[in-house]
């Protein structure tokens, strides 16, 4: 792959960029390698983080990116966006010592980025069992079942309706954690593997179910999450209100320069999502961007450090601002909100109103699935082996948890192509991916 996709420069250049091989060395012989290691524990994907950091510490990047990868195929992407203070790094001991916690996730990129950067293919397909996976969605779940799989023998076709694959990682990821050509080219290393990829393929329209079911021995559904939920306030309609994910999803495929973004913006909600459209609608320019949250500062579903990010950038926050309409001329001009607790309204002037308030689940697709049960808030229900109540059908990712974050698909995916393997080979996975 040579140089690696990187923003080095501009507003929407890295947050946490590269480090140079003298400091990782250094971070490394920080390390305790601890035995039991709490930051193992704390991945979703278990990598065993004192192994990988001590063989970055002997030089060994080659051997690092190993333990990595045979943990969590998309181990590079995951260096740059997994949430580390809430994971790993939270779980550094180094914090019960009032030391700064090993910065896990950027030596994480350095082994990952070093095999990459020289095309050092760590994998191969395993020996041909015969038999043929489906897996729809090209996620970080689909992504974690398919290389999985391809791994201990299966014919893998990744089925996904849009035109890059990587889900999320490539469409909605802040660009300043992760560069939209790198997810797209980690993703695609997965064809060295013998995955074969159906781009542009919807399964229901392009595909039907029927035909999957009758050409494949096993279907993955890693489906994620639908579009973000309706406010269902007069105005909602208005030119000028957006939703997160589609303002996100532009910036991710067009030039900064080419993102239509309003001077005043305003974006409803307060998790993470609504914090990545606050803080890039800010680096695109708006003079000012601000959180408009229904409950209190504590309430705040963002991770802490997400908080800070928009902070730093100079983000207004309001909180106790329930919305009840938007008004204007033919466009969004107003946001006029409730104080949930007093009564009193406030209202606020802007140009643009992005909402954030939490992506749907794909219930109404789901319940396409022949006897695929969902639970009474639309996730897929699985099995401890990932197997949904249709044995031919396992699932993974956002659609089976609700929606987390990416290693936890990735993990969800490698766990339903262990299951896979059990039901078809009746075996239990011992592959190099394990
Ligand atoms: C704005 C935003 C920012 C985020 N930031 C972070 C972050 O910084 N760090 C982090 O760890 N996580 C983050 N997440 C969460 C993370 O993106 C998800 O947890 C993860 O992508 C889930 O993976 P998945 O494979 O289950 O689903 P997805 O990534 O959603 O992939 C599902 C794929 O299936 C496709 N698909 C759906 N239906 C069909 C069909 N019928 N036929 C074919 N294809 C179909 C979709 O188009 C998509 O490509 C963020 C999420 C959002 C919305
Ligand atoms: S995959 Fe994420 S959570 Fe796991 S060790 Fe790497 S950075 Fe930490």
């Amino acid at each position: 792959m040579a140089k690696l996709p990187v923003l080095t420069d501009g507003p929407f250049k890295e947050l946490h960029p590269a480090m140079t091989m003298p400091e990782a060395l250094r971070e490394a012989n920080r390390c305790l390698y601890c035995y039991d290691a709490p930051c193992t524990r704390a991945c979703p994907t278990h990598i065993d983080v004192p192994a990988f950091i001590k063989k970055i510490a002997s030089g060994n990047l080659v051997g690092s990116a190993r333990v990595i990868f045979e943990s969590n195929i998309l181990g590079g992407s995951c260096a740059r966006v997994c949430p580390v203070e809430a994971l790993c790094e939270g779980a550094c001991v180094h914090n019960s010592l009032q030391h700064s916690p090993i910065e896990i996730g950027r030596l994480q990129r350095v082994a990952t980025d070093h095999v990459m950067e020289r095309d050092i293919q760590l994998f191969e397909a395993g020996k041909a069992t015969g038999k043929k996976v489906a897996i729809i969605g090209g996620g970080p779940a689909g992504l974690g079942c398919a290389a999985e799989l391809a791994i201990l023998g299966y014919s893998v076709t990744v089925f996904d309706d849009r035109a890059q694959p990587g889900g999320l990682n490539t469409y909605a990821m802040a660009q300043y954690k992760i560069n939209t050509d790198f997810a797209i080219a980690e993703a695609k290393l997965l064809e060295q593997l013998g995955v074969h990829f159906k781009q542009n393929t919807h399964v229901g329209k392009d595909v039907p179910l029927a035909e999957l079911e009758k050409d494949f021995d096993a279907i993955f559904i890693g489906v994620g999450l639908g579009a973000t939920q309706k406010l269902g306030i007069p105005g909602e309609d208005l030119p000028g209100v957006v939703d997160a994910l589609t303002f996100i999803e532009e910036l991710k495929t067009k030039k900064p320069a080419d993102v239509k973004v309003g001077k005043r913006v305003l974006v409803i909600g307060a998790g993470n999502t609504a914090i990545d459209a606050v803080t890039q609608a800010k680096r695109l320019g708006a003079e000012r961007s601000a959180i408009v949250y229904r409950k209190g500062e504590d309430d705040m579903p963002a991770y802490d450090y997400e908080y800070e990010i928009g902070k730093s950038m100079g983000c207004d926050f309001y909180f106790h601002a329930s919305p009840v309409r938007i008004e204007g001329n033919g466009k969004a001009e107003k946001l006029v909100c409730k104080n949930a607790q007093t009564g009193a309204e406030l209202t606020l002037e802007c140009d643009m109103v992005i909402k954030a308030i939490g992506q749907a689940k794909r219930a109404e697709f789901l319940k396409g699935f022949p006897q695929v049960a969902l639970d009474d808030k639309g996730r897929v229900v699985v099995n401890a082996e990932f197997q949904t109540s249709n044995p031919k059908y396992f699932a993974g990712g956002d659609c089976v948890n609700g929606g987390k974050e990416a290693v936890d698909a990735v993990a969800g995916g490698k766990a339903a192509a262990r299951g896979i393997h059990k039901k078809l080979n009746g075996a239990a996975a011992n592959s190099k991916v394990a």
